[in-house]
């Protein structure tokens, strides 16, 4: 067991894959690593989200289903393909304040039932 350097829970993380951040556990290594990542994200209501690109192939987020976004600066987006990364840690949520509200779509689905499609995918793994 060691101490996270971040938060000062104890942990025990060398089981997973993902190399830690020197000194952390799995869950602010992976809040650090989005933070002074690359890749842009939506803070909406405390939950972090990644608007991927519409012209990417595969799996597309929340089954495919059509968000509006509006940022704080005013712009609106529709996404076909977003991402939710989690809820922010508490620890976390200083360094996370929300970017974005979701806009009724009157062709959208609700969260609440795409996150109803998530969790029925998440319990059929094959
Ligand atoms: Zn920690």
């Amino acid at each position: 067991m060691e101490t996270c350097l971040f938060c000062g829970k104890e942990h025990d993380d060398a089981r997973l894959a993902l190399p830690l951040l020197h000194g952390m556990c799995h869950s602010c290594s992976f809040w650090t690593r989005i933070l002074k990542g690359r890749r842009p994200y939506v803070v909406i209501d405390g939950h972090c989200y990644r608007v991927a690109p519409e012209d990417r192939c595969g799996f597309r987020g929340f089954g495919g289903f059509e968000y509006t976004i509006k940022f704080n600066d005013g712009n609106v987006v529709k996404t076909t393909n977003l991402w939710h990364r989690g809820k922010i840690d508490p620890e976390f949520i200083p360094f996370f304040p929300n970017t974005a509200e979701f806009v009724d779509s009157s062709d959208g689905m609700g969260m609440d039932e795409a996150a109803v499609i998530v969790n029925i995918d998440s319990a059929f793994p094959f």
